[in-house]
């Protein structure tokens, strides 16, 4: 054992009240990845405390010898935010998972980090309320992940991601000190910590405990499914419904590579189209009817070849079943994908996707699409087989150009998966020295040591400059002075 993992393993053996330890290799195993799965590292140990204060205890135990901390949820994430380092310790909070309240009369519900995000709507749903945001993975992925990645999901159009639907946060910063910032007022003085937390991948603060709003259950949902003859024309139809002033609870996409992938899986019977939208509006009886009546108007008029509309709870759980379990279905169209996460405008929807498949057909590698259109999240879906040569690295590099696709069209590189260790290179191609500057300048206010996810979700300004030499984008120079505002 290197005299660096005995000095860790003995600081952490005495940390009290005493924690749980993982040390051997094979337990380990369970820790080498998240859902990023092209990387993977053994860490030197992963702890599980059971509270606040063994975090603390932790974070400056580790902190003294200048030892990485690398928080983990449940390990969900895409974009390898809790891949281990090898100098590493995983601090993994999936035993700090208590409820500590539904107070329904202010609609707030405080939960430990580890909690998993469908547990806060179940502890709440017998007073009528639930936790809006909802992650596809929601019934595994725990609040404090959700946090740190700032979370989206289906209903985040209309309720927003996880970041508005967060009202306070505990935090152990990298010197082990403990931050508690919002509440419940709606305004609060100073700056505001608890946005920077939301997204902050770990970087910032080892969230111990967060607030979360509760949102009253609409009285009527209404479920539509419309097919069309092409992505242009289901694209298409997403900007007019939004254009008309709906804003549905959902509005989401999927292309024929992802409903054929889906029929295989799980044969639904969907209508044969080149692209599905399936769209929810709700609110009071009224409201939602008259949404409803407006969203079929918008889809008839756009083109749709058929619409169904759900009569029940039965018939909504089934068209949803596709796109709910359209992850597991790609499966089936080839041994490995690798889901990219980039955010467009709404209106660039037809012309980016239209430049994603020609993409595709460059790299001669299929592509599918699944995706919050609505909010113009999309998430290209790259098929590979890992067991050939060559095809994961054409993978990566075919969605780095996506991502950049997103840049030009003034979007991001994320739309709620994170950076990870996935995008460092375009972040670089995303903000400008001073931008990057001012991250790390964030950074060394909550983690002096720069112990907590070092190398994660902020690239060096050197490797910015390394890389940008090597890349050029479009023909251009990346990172240009001008802001993009
Ligand atoms: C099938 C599938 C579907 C998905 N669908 C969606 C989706 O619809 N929308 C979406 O946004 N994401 C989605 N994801 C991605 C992922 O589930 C989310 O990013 C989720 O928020 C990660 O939560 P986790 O608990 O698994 O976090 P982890 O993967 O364990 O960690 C993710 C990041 O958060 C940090 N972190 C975790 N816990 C804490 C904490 N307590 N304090 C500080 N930092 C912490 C980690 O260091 C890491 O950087 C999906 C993933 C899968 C596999």
């Amino acid at each position: 054992m290197s005299a660096a993992r005995a000095e860790a393993l003995a600081a952490l053996a005495a940390v009290r009240p005493p924690l749980a330890v993982v040390a051997e290799p094979e337990r380990l195993a369970a820790y080498e990845m998240d859902a990023y799965v092209q990387k993977r590292e053994t860490p030197l140990a992963a702890v599980l405390p059971e509270g606040e204060a063994q975090v603390q205890a932790v974070v400056r135990a580790l902190g003294r010898l200048a030892v990485p901390v690398v928080t983990r949820g449940a390990g969900t994430g895409i974009s390898g935010g809790a891949t281990p380092l090898a100098d590493g310790v995983m601090l993994v909070v999936t035993r700090m998972r208590a409820i500590h309240a539904i107070d329904a009369a202010a609609r707030l519900a405080t939960v430990d980090p580890g909690v998993p995000n469908a547990q806060v709507t179940a502890a709440a749903e017998g007073a009528g309320l639930f936790f809006a945001p909802d992650p596809s993975s929601q019934v595994v992925s725990s609040i404090g992940g959700n946090v740190a990645e700032n979370a989206g999901g289906i209903h985040c159009l209309k309720y927003g991601l996880t970041v508005h639907n967060v009202t306070g946060l505990r935090a152990v910063d990298g010197d082990g000190d403990l931050l508690a910032v919002g509440g419940e007022a709606l305004d609060s003085p100073g700056y505001d910590l608890l946005a920077l937390l939301a997204g902050s991948e770990g970087n910032l603060g080892v969230i111990t405990r967060a607030t979360l709003r509760l949102l009253p259950r609409p009285e009527v949902t209404e479920t539509l499914l419309a097919a069309f003859g092409s992505v242009k024309a289901g694209a298409e139809a997403v900007s007019a419904i939004i254009g008309a002033g709906i804003v549905p609870a959902a509005l989401e996409m999927m292309d024929r590579v992802v409903i054929d992938a889906c029929e295989r899986y799980m044969a639904l019977g969907l209508p044969k189209s080149e692209a599905l939208l399936l769209v929810e509006v709700d609110g009071g009886t009224e409201e939602a009817r008259e949404s409803r009546a407006a969203v079929e108007r918008i889809l008839a008029a756009c083109g749709a070849t058929e619409v169904r509309v759900a009569k029940d709870d039965e018939e909504r759980a089934k068209l949803w079943k596709s796109r709910k379990g359209a992850f597991a279905a790609l499966a089936s169209v080839l041994p490995d994908y690798y889901t990219m996460d980039g955010s467009i405008p709404r209106r660039a929807l037809p012309e980016v996707l239209e430049q994603v498949y020609a993409l595709g057909r460059e790299y001669g590698m299929v592509i599918g699409n699944v995706f919050h259109a609505g909010d113009g999240n999309i998430h290209p879906c790259i098929f590979y087989d890992a067991a050939k040569a060559g095809e994961l690295e054409r993978s990566e590099e075919l969605g780095g150009r996506i991502l950049e696709l997103c840049i030009d069209h003034g979007g991001t590189i994320t739309g709620e998966h994170g950076v990870g260790l996935e995008k460092l290179r375009q972040m670089c191609l995303q903000f400008r020295d001073g931008e990057i500057a001012a991250f790390h300048a964030v950074k060394a206010a909550f983690d002096p040591a720069g112990i907590l996810n070092p190398g994660k979700a902020v690239p060096t300004l050197k490797r910015c400059a390394e890389w940008g030499g090597m890349h050029v984008r479009g023909g251009r120079v990346p990172r240009p002075d001008i802001p993009r505002f």
